[in-house]
């Protein structure tokens, strides 16, 4: 049962660290994020990016009754006779191409030669195609003539006016993802700018004395940065963009200057230094420079996590571990982003699958183990882990496409074992 969510503001300081199951933790820190403001923005920009508005067609969508080919515009009744053998014959009176706007006149007895997209002209009600016709070459002679050898019936190859999209409608509500196809018919209503919620700015600050970049030269007990890389490549994938704010040595003055410097960010994402009984600067930084609270969280990989505000500004302290560091951040950091952005659904994609391997499970955390999923001939997907579980081992989240969720509740895992699992998808 998630506990109830008390926002920050109203929490009594947390200086011990909290046990906390996942859904606990998920409660507590969704809490404290809502859909960023509006901006205007032009449709490409606008793409991926959630509606803030409800947009109203000014126009029909097609604006005018037009042909869907080319062919001739006829009234249906002069073809009904028609047949491949005792073809009927129409006095051709024009033509008329897209973008024209002639005042021209289908009369019984006449047809209008005419090409897609061009409107209809007064008096027809269908189109023949070229292809049911002896197609005569286009003609100024006003004696041109056109043999018809199919009946057409009213409306063939007519596109009404409003027929996809009628002036006044609502052609997309507030809340909704902003696709390809959305594009197209904002841009068809005259919409060039939208108003969306704004993209949130993720800040990401690696800590850690022992962390190089990955451009410097490796030295005795130094390890390179991957959580900065990893971190941002996931929060870029969800819509957030990207702060690298570097890295902070164990070092209290430079720590909280770079958090600092994070806060104009909408969310601070730090790695390392928040495991208990690690007695390092940066659990005593983020205290010292706003109201962040410790959790251990009940899984693996992961457990120690870190999170409050840095003046206004949410932090989320992942675990250093990187593994543990990316699975914390799907799970916590992937639905607070999503709600910056303002979606309203913010689960991952749970999917059904079967376990392929025996797991051990002890010590009730919540277990997410990285595997392979793979569909069966009959289409259900089964999990086989990928090997090495270690939550520094980023190979095995490389050679994974999902996460296995194994319950806290279940110490063992049987081969067959019907489960959930997260398609990592990114
Ligand atoms: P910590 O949570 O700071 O105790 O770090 C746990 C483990 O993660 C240690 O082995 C760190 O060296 C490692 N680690 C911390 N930060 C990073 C990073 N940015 N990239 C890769 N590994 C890291
Ligand atoms: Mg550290």
């Amino acid at each position: 049962m998630p506990e109830p969510t008390v926002p920050l503001s109203e929490r009594p300081w947390e200086h011990v660290a909290r046990m906390l199951d996942v859904d606990s933790a998920l409660a507590l820190v969704v809490a404290e994020f809502a859909p960023l403001p509006a901006a205007s923005l032009s449709l490409l920009e606008a793409c991926g990016l959630v509606l803030a508005e409800d947009v109203v067609a000014r126009d029909d969508v097609p604006p005018f009754c037009n042909s869907a080919m080319d062919g001739y515009a006829v009234r249906a009744c002069d073809t009904s006779e028609a047949a491949w053998q005792r073809p009927v014959t129409l006095r051709v009176v024009g033509e008329i191409a897209a973008g024209e706007a002639k005042a021209l006149v289908v009369t019984p007895g006449t047809a209008v030669r005419i090409m897609t997209g061009a409107p209809l002209p007064a008096g027809a009600d269908a189109v023949v195609r070229f292809e049911e016709t002896d197609n005569p070459r286009p003609s100024s002679d006003v004696a041109a003539k056109v043999e018809v050898f199919h009946p057409a019936k009213s409306g063939d190859n007519v596109r009404e006016a409003g027929e996809d999209i009628a002036a006044r409608s609502v052609v997309a509500r507030r809340g909704r993802l902003l696709g390809p196809a959305d594009l197209g018919i904002l841009a068809s209503v005259g919409r060039p700018v939208v108003a969306v919620h704004r993209r949130p700015v993720v800040a990401i600050v690696s800590t850690g004395d022992e962390v190089l970049d990955p451009d410097e030269e490796l030295a005795p007990g130094k390890i390179r940065n991957s959580n900065a890389y990893v971190l941002a490549a996931m929060a870029r994938a969800w819509g957030a963009s990207v702060s690298m704010l570097g890295i902070a040595r164990d070092d209290r003055a430079e720590l909280s200057a770079r958090l600092r410097a994070a806060a104009a960010a909408d969310l601070i994402v730090t790695s390392g230094g928040v495991s208990l009984g690690d007695y390092d600067l940066v659990k005593d930084v983020l205290r010292s420079e706003g109201e962040v609270a410790i959790w251990q969280v009940r899984m693996k990989p992961g457990k120690p996590l870190a999170f409050g505000r840095i003046g206004s500004t949410p932090l989320l302290g992942l675990p250093g571990n990187p593994v543990a560091a990316a699975v914390s951040f799907l799970l916590f950091g992937r639905p607070a982003i999503r709600k910056m952005l303002g979606h309203a659904d913010l689960e991952p994609r749970f999917i059904d699958v079967v376990a392929g391997d025996a797991i051990d499970n002890r010590g009730q955390r919540r277990h997410f183990v990285r595997v392979r999923l793979e569909a069966d001939a009959a289409g259900m997907l089964t999990a086989r882990s990928v090997g090495e579980q270690g939550a520094g081992m980023l190979s095995s989240l490389a050679a994974a496409n999902g996460l296995l969720i194994v319950p806290e509740t279940l110490e063992q895992v049987q081969p067959g074992t019907r489960l959930q699992a997260i398609a990592l998808d990114w």
